[in-house]
């Protein structure tokens, strides 16, 4: 499943959420903050990345 990377603007934290959260709150409105809650948040435009458990 992809992810979007986000970044709070508020503390600097860096987090991602899933395609299907994203869509199902529209383009628009952008999540929360997971440390702290604030919604200035914007998505960066790297472009998505497939999550991986592999171990090196
Ligand atoms: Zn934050």
């Amino acid at each position: 499943m992809p992810f979007y990377e986000y970044r709070c603007e508020d503390c600097k934290k860096t987090f991602t959420m899933s395609e299907l959260i994203s869509e199902h709150e529209g383009h628009e409105k952008e999540p929360e903050c997971p440390k702290c809650g604030s919604v200035r948040t914007h998505q960066l435009l790297s472009g998505f990345f497939a999550k991986t458990d592999s171990k090196t």
